[in-house]
């Protein structure tokens, strides 16, 4: 294998105090800034442990092509991974994630599919479709295609498990002396939260592991034993599911909450202006998520999140008057 290159830049990101929620809380609640990464998201460590796995395994060979369906932030963090070890990149994407997105996946060089947004059980659904591009592409490719298959490709968790989850644990306990409390995230493919949730009950089994989720998913009713039915919708992107993706099979959970985007928003407007975060509405859900499980277990607790990417990615979005105007959400003072 070549020198590292780009690998050691992905990961070992900052764990932010954020003052804000912890005063508004009484907890001390932590965010670990996995905007910080060179892709500008979490989904960089899937990236890099997905390619690490296939290129142990051989399913990833010199001049390959690696193809992959993405709400856009996985397809950043292979394009560039890809670029640093010489494969192309094909990305399939449903037309609702937004322009920064799209338009940064093009600076970088993926081969870019836009598909209608489409569930899960319908063919034309951007994973459905990535797979079978994959299958099309490996008939004429001379070096081979791995389709990465975030969502139930287990290299994705095993990543966090090995990384994230024992970064936030050493983390917590060089700042406090302990270890955390609790852990919470949204899920996208899961991989953030059964690989750092379960890294840090095998640390501490006292650590609890909550599901934080966005209105439009079924994983809070399937979390706490209900059917697996969505209710409402969220502008969030990356996050909630309407299945049980292959990454979340067996994750141990103590709980779960659920997130409205109103709420969500007032997170990401005050972590901005006060704590100096330009955050994505994901990293909303979560530290809104790790608030109401401080009040819930009230003061003294040391709660960790995840920051999963920043807000210049969604300036068209959630950063937009009329875009929020349009669906009554909150509009911040200072945009207004
Ligand atoms: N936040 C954002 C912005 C994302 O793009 C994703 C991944 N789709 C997540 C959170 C969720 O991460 P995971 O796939 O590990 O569940």
């Amino acid at each position: 294998m070549s020198t590292p290159g780009l690998f050691p830049a992905i990961g070992q990101t900052p764990l932010i105090y954020l003052n804000g929620p912890s005063a508004a809380t009484g907890c001390a609640i932590y965010g670990k800034a996995e905007f910080m990464n060179p892709g500008g998201s979490v989904k960089d460590r899937a990236a890099l442990a997905i390619v690490q796995a296939a290129e142990a395994a051989g399913t990833l060979k010199p001049g390959g092509v690696i193809v992959e369906g993405t709400a856009g932030n996985t397809g950043i963090g292979l394009a560039l991974v890809g670029n640093a070890r010489g494969y192309r990149t094909v990305i399939v994407m449903p037309e609702t994630q937004s322009q920064e997105k799209i338009d940064f996946l093009r600076l970088i060089g993926a081969e870019l599919k836009l598909v209608p947004a489409k569930p899960f059980k319908d063919p034309g659904n951007y994973v459905h479709v990535a797979r079978r591009l994959a299958e099309e592409l490996a008939a004429t490719e001379p070096n081979g295609v791995l389709f990465a298959d975030q969502f139930d490709n287990l290299a994705n968790r095993d990543g966090h498990a090995r990384t994230t989850g024992p970064e936030i644990y050493a983390q917590v306990k060089a700042l406090t002396g302990k270890a955390p409390d609790v852990f919470t995230c949204a899920v996208g493919t899961g991989g953030t939260l059964a690989g750092t949730g379960g890294a840090l009950k095998a640390a501490d089994p006292a650590i609890k592991v909550f599901l934080a989720d966005p209105h439009g998913s079924v994983l809070y009713n399937w979390a706490t034993g209900g059917d697996l039915v969505a209710e409402g919708t969220s502008i969030t992107e990356g996050i909630g599911q309407g299945r049980v993706p292959g990454n979340l099979a067996g994750v141990q959970l103590d709980g779960a909450v659920r997130v409205s985007d109103p709420e969500a928003l007032e997170v990401v407007f005050n972590l901005l202006k006060n704590d100096g975060l330009c955050v994505g509405g994901s990293a909303g859900i979560n530290v809104a998520a790790a608030m109401q499980v401080a009040r819930t277990l009230g003061p003294g607790h040391t709660i960790v999140t995840i920051l999963c990417d920043g807000g210049a990615r969604y300036q068209s979005k959630l950063f937009n008057p009329e875009f929020l105007r349009a669906r009554n959400l909150p509009v911040p003072g200072w945009l207004a």
